[in-house]
């Protein structure tokens, strides 16, 4: 099927006359529509023509409620009346941010003292990095400072947050990664599983490359760890079993903290609410963020344990002020609807939701897997991704100039469902409202994509 050229509606053309567009080949904007969409209900949003889609990417994997919930509405309306914008600097505090970090320490996977609130991911992640720095000058550990992430990882765009991110683009024109930032393996055995290697051998190689790097470097220069539990943005990549528990040996035998980066995975996406719980990760921190609001209001958070928090008490006791704070960390309004989401994910039973439907999203992954053009589909809860090959009896990926996963995107979009080109993978991570029947119309509309593809 050929998408035929459409004359652009007046807000398109505004829309590219004024908006730099982030992670867009902005080069063929033109070409590419821009699609303005106009409002949501339930998980269908509308462009401006009055087409729905159902979006099967809540947004960028956060909208877990999807859209228009009165719920949602009503407490950001009565937070918005009572008080629209506070601060916690210098000791203040609002009550939202109270019940909020309340209520993430009532649901973390570990013991949690303290709750720090940025105002997204990429904020938390650099959070992450410069308190694992300030703990180690506390502990009188100044050379430790070194943060090790993945190949294919994503943890946002800030400076660090891009370095810390595995990915070309993050990295090409934009003068990363910085220093301090290692890469290590990418845990992904389809791709990186060598020639009639056993996942259970892939593991072991990949962990003893691990072991190879920290002491290639010192494990006196390496602070930390952080690891995504599954994936996303690389491609929604789920580990093999053993990976986390062979990787965390690793870590605890040289003393580095592993960084749990839950901002996708947090709060149901994959059936328990962190991620870390389904894949065996036991972290020593937790940023979160997106479905943390279910995406109704911008707000990250990053977790830490007693005995971290007293090393920055420590170590504020000798040089003075903490000094890192956000303007809109902690905003009222974020922190408002994170205590309305937390609250109806547990109302409504969101995460039972999740596993009832995540047999249905298996059945379809699975069936997905058997098209021609589909060399692995890979799922957990209700997140998943779809690698398309040129060849899939060798597994050969197509040109990486193909543009192969974006034009399956638009195909997808012209069928009325919103997903996401990654590469040479189709992703999806539809919110987790969604009924079997439209879960079921998503994968329809899906392969009718594929098969346009073909
Ligand atoms: N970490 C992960 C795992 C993410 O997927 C993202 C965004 O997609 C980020 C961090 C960055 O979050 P934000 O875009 O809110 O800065």
């Amino acid at each position: 099927m050929m998408t035929q050229p459409i004359p652009l509606t007046n807000l398109q053309a505004r829309d590219i006359a004024s908006v730099l567009h982030p992670y867009t080949p902005i080069h063929k904007l033109g070409e590419m529509g821009p699609l303005v969409i106009e409002r949501g209900e339930g998980v269908y949003v509308y462009d401006t023509q009055g087409k729905p889609y159902i979006e099967g990417m809540s947004g960028l994997w956060c909208a877990g409620l999807g859209f228009g919930d009165e719920e949602m509405v009503e407490a950001a309306t009565a937070q918005l009346r009572s008080l629209p914008y506070y601060h916690l600097f210098g000791a203040k505090g609002t009550e939202s941010a109270i019940e909020l970090a309340e209520k993430l320490k009532e649901i973390a996977p570990m013991p949690i003292s303290k709750v720090f609130f940025t105002s997204s991911g990429s904020e938390a992640n650099d959070t992450q990095v410069k308190l694992a720095w300030y703990m180690n000058n506390a502990l009188g550990r100044p050379d430790k400072k070194k943060i090790i992430s993945r190949m294919k990882a994503y943890h946002g765009v800030t400076v660090m947050s891009a370095s810390l991110t595995g990915l070309p683009y993050n990295h090409m024109g934009w003068d990363l990664p910085v220093d301090r930032v290692l890469h290590t393996d990418c845990p992904h055995y389809y791709r990186f599983g060598a020639e009639g290697e056993s996942e259970a051998e892939f593991v072991a190689r990949i962990v003893g490359s691990l072991r190879d790097l920290i002491e290639r470097e010192g494990p006196d220069t390496i602070a930390a760890m952080i690891a995504e539990p599954v994936m996303g943005a690389g491609g929604v990549i789920v580990p093999p079993a053993g990976y986390y528990p062979a990787i965390q040996e690793v870590l605890d035998e040289h003393d580095i903290i592993l960084i749990d980066d839950e901002v996708i995975n947090g709060f149901g996406r994959t059936g328990n609410w962190w991620g870390c719980q389904t894949l065996g990760m036991k972290p020593t921190t937790i940023s979160a963020a997106k479905q943390l609001t279910a995406a109704y209001a911008p707000l990250g958070a990053v977790m830490v344990p007693e005995d971290i928090y007293q090393a920055y008490v420590d170590h504020s006791a000798k040089i003075g002020t903490f000094g890192h704070g956000f303007t809109y960390g902690g905003h009222p309004l974020g922190c408002a609807l994170g205590v309305k989401a937390i609250e109806i994910y547990q109302r409504r039973d969101i995460l039972g939701h999740v596993r009832k439907l995540a047999p249905v999203f298996e059945k379809r992954m699975r069936k997905l897997a058997d098209h021609p053009l589909v060399g692995e589909a890979r799922y957990c809860g209700l997140v998943g991704g779809v690698e398309l090959v040129a060849d899939k009896a060798t597994r050969r990926s197509f040109d990486a100039k193909s543009g192969v996963g974006a034009q399956c995107a638009r195909f997808c979009e012209a069928h009325g469902a919103i997903l996401r080109g990654i590469g040479d993978t189709i992703a999806l991570c539809p919110p987790m409202i969604i009924t079997e029947s439209e879960l079921e119309e998503l994968f329809d509309r899906l392969e009718k994509a594929l098969d346009d593809c073909e």
